[in-house]
């Protein structure tokens, strides 16, 4: 029997949060509002309307591009994208082909590597709703601004799948430009999945001859587990020594199944070609740059520093910059803290939810030390206590070095005597551990 490895791509849709809809005025935020009340003749299609594109969608795109580490195409254009569909009122989308608005990026994660093919602008489509008196369409998101992201087919495993993606959403919070919300739709989800033959020391890793698209995904959990259906669904097909169909398919949140939906197109189906009515889009490098700079600190950055700088356990560093909000909580109080209270510890009553988050970090602080019956340790005092230790404990110390680990805990009482109990021992072991090695 075969050993088979999953090949997975992504394809990730996210709405922006402009003012305005990509080529007209009506707002992009349709969320909640009556079906149909978003509209102008531009987003439904009517015939003579004309497309204006919008400025800030494209500078998000940029952005978004910047941030995945990609090149920025100086000259990039929109294309007609076509297909039949209800929600698709002018039966084109605007979207862009052959020269998007960024290209080749990557995001490393640990010690991999995610390759970015692109990244893309293009409209939205409207929403059909299934009721009783049969299918209804609204126009309300039609327009709406959305990127298109495309990796390489660099995933082999859903677990890889879904830090990338987590680690794609933090991105798109920081730089603003989306609230990625899935469950608000402004983040979906198409995970490309094929299996090939797993074989040992090949040199170069072939694509398979075939791909199933699972569409509109709006859940990490669900793209983990619609790729883990896929792995059984595909494995068995394969085994009977065929080859599962090229399509795109639902998945459904309630059995966890994938289903099939239609053929997939080839991109000669959709009979692309340039958008006559939106000039061609020529950015000049100075522009490009100045959106560079204006990058905030990205996620990584900021773990990369809170560890470095700040001292913090790199997994405590994580879990403060998930949310951007609370990393700058966290910053705020490091700002107005006294020396007494060290930077890690201020990180573990943020985490622990010790203390409550929705104050000042005036407050914050304030009772902290209100609640701190203990003198909060003094470092310094402390690194001096363990050095002496270990200076006047020669015997302990040679014994530790030649293997013998339990010694370190005859130091960790001596250190624990002189502070007076007044010290966390586990902290203390640590930094004997550290000093000794
Ligand atoms: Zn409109
Ligand atoms: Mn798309």
């Amino acid at each position: 029997m075969n050993n088979y490895e999953l090949v997975i791509g992504l394809e990730i849709h996210v709405e922006l949060n402009t003012k305005s809809k990509i080529f007209c005025q009506c707002e992009a935020n349709y969320f909640g509002k009556e079906p149909n009340t978003n509209t102008c003749p531009v987003c439904l299609g009517l015939p003579g309307a004309l497309p204006v594109p919008n400025k800030k969608a494209i500078e998000s795109t940029i952005k978004i591009g910047q941030a995945l580490g990609c090149n920025i195409n100086l000259v990039s254009k929109f294309d007609r994208k076509h297909y039949f569909y209800a929600d698709l009122p002018k039966g084109y989308q605007i979207s862009q082909y052959d020269e998007p608005i960024a290209i080749k990026g990557a995001v490393k994660i640990g010690n991999k590597t995610f390759r970015i093919t692109r990244v893309h602008l293009e409209e939205d489509t409207g929403k059909l709703a299934h009721s009783e008196v049969g299918t209804l369409v609204d126009f309300n998101r039609s327009g709406v601004p959305l990127v298109e992201i495309v990796t390489e087919a660099d995933f082999n495993n859903s677990d890889d799948v879904k830090e990338f993606l987590e680690e794609l959403r933090t991105i798109i919070r920081y730089l603003g430009v989306s609230d990625a919300d899935m469950d608000k739709g402004s983040m979906r989800l198409e995970p490309n999945i094929s299996l090939r033959v797993k074989r040992e020391g090949e040199r170069e890793k072939k694509l398979p001859n075939y791909k199933v698209e699972v569409k509109n995904i709006n859940s990490f959990k669900f793209v983990k587990k619609a790729i883990e259906y896929e792995l059984i669904r595909q494995k068995e097909i394969l085994e009977k020594g065929e080859t599962p169909v090229q399509e795109t398919r639902g998945f459904n949140e309630n059995k966890g199944i994938t289903f099939s939906q239609r053929v997939k197109e080839e991109a000669h189906d959709y009979r692309y070609f340039p958008e006559p009515d939106i000039p061609p889009m020529i950015f000049e490098q100075k522009y490009v740059d100045k959106l560079k700079s204006e990058m905030p600190e990205l996620p990584q950055e900021k773990v990369a520093r809170y560890v470095q700088d700040l001292k913090i356990k790199e997994q405590d560093a994580f879990i403060l910059t998930r949310d951007l909000r609370v990393a700058q909580y966290f910053e705020n109080i490091l700002k107005i803290k006294n020396s007494e209270l060290s930077n890690q510890a201020i990180a573990n009553l943020i985490i622990n939810k010790k203390v409550a988050t929705d104050i000042s970090p005036q407050e914050f602080i304030k009772i902290v030390q209100a609640q701190s019956t203990i003198k909060p340790q003094d470092e310094a005092g402390l690194a001096r206590v363990i050095d002496n230790a270990i200076t006047s404990n020669p015997k302990a110390v040679e014994e530790y070095k030649s293997g013998k680990e339990n010694v370190l805990m005859f130091l960790v009482g001596q250190v624990m005597k002189e502070m007076k109990g007044q010290a966390d021992p586990q902290t203390i072991k640590n930094k004997i551990q550290e000093e000794l090695k």
